[in-house]
């Protein structure tokens, strides 16, 4: 077994994003900008914007916080976004979900500009997605299929397991793995002989906010474990598997990284885009 580390090939892709995003300042006299939305102080969220604004100071993007309290509803969180998509100083906007339960989330991701949505979450990028037209992926799903070429994973003709089907993990990523020729099955909680499905899979990728759901894969599995549960513990089973799977990505340390490596580079990209600089648009390696 050889572990996928998420945390170098995300460091790669963010000194590709730093250099793109000091050019894109050094044609335009300003930072490429991020701005993330936070409603609440759920501690998970709080922590994942503190990472994610981090990480855009140390690339060179400038970000914006705008904090809302739990109370917000929807129309006033949708006019928020409305008002950061109109924005011209704002090139990627993140609102950060889950939003509390009362807020209706689908409304708020719509009204991010298509050409604003870094984290690929409108239904507009979604489709774009599907159809392998540009646009930004939805980050988790984006960062997956760059750390399967990392690998180079083979993935013509191979059968994929993708257990979940949320609208911003299982059901993109399903489309991204048919997108490059694998046979895909998508599983989720309605399925029968879901542990016999997985083990007929050359590539598993673990999507259901459970820990440690997949306890057995076919010797030689690629395993992509998506999952984030408390006490840093994946989706997968890592000790069971660590035997059988012929590649693993570790959790902290997998897929987590290259989400947000992800949501940078295509904030420059979309500053590029925006800024019709077509060579700092593009995306290098
Ligand atoms: P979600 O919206 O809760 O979706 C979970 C999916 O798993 C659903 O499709 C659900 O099926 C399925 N599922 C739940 N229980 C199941 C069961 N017993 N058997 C089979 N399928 C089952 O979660 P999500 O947002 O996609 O996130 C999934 C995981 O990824 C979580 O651990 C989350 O923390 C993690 N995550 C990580 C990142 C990252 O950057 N690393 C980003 C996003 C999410 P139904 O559709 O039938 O309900």
């Amino acid at each position: 077994m050889a572990l996928m580390s998420g945390t170098d090939v995300a460091r790669e892709i963010s000194e590709q994003t730093a250099k793109r995003a000091h050019e894109f300042e050094r044609r335009t006299g300003r930072k490429p900008c991020l701005a993330a939305v936070l409603v609440g102080e759920d501690p998970a969220s709080v922590t994942y914007v503190k990472m994610k604004r981090n990480r855009s100071a140390k690339a060179g993007i400038e970000s914006r916080l705008v904090q809302l309290p739990a109370e917000t509803t929807t129309g006033e969180l949708v006019a928020e976004i409305t008002r950061l998509s109109q924005d011209a100083g704002v090139d990627g906007i993140l609102l950060q979900h889950p939003v509390p339960g009362h807020i209706d989330e689908r409304a708020a991701f719509e009204a991010i500009a298509p050409g604003k949505d870094v984290d690929g979450v409108t239904m507009h990028s979604f489709a774009a997605m599907a159809f392998s037209e540009p646009g930004s992926a939805s980050a988790t799903p984006g960062g997956i299929m760059r750390l399967l070429d990392a690998y180079q994973v083979d993935l013509k003709g191979k059968h994929a397991v993708v257990v979940g089907r949320s609208p911003i993990l299982g059901k993109p990523v399903a489309m991204l793995l048919l997108a490059r020729d694998a046979t895909v099955t998508i599983c989720h909680s309605k399925t029968e002989n879901l542990d016999e499905i997985v083990r007929t899979a050359d590539v598993v990728v673990a999507a259901v906010g459970r820990p440690k759901f997949i306890t057995a894969v076919k010797p030689g599995a690629v395993v992509i474990d998506a999952g984030y549960n408390e006490g840093n513990v994946g989706d997968v089973d890592f000790d069971q598997l660590a035997e059988t799977a012929s590649l693993i990505t570790p959790v902290p340390g997998g897929v987590g990284p290259m989400t947000i490596a992800l949501l940078l580079e295509q904030t420059v990209s979309a500053a590029a885009r925006r800024a019709d600089l077509v060579d700092v648009g593009e995306v290098v390696g």
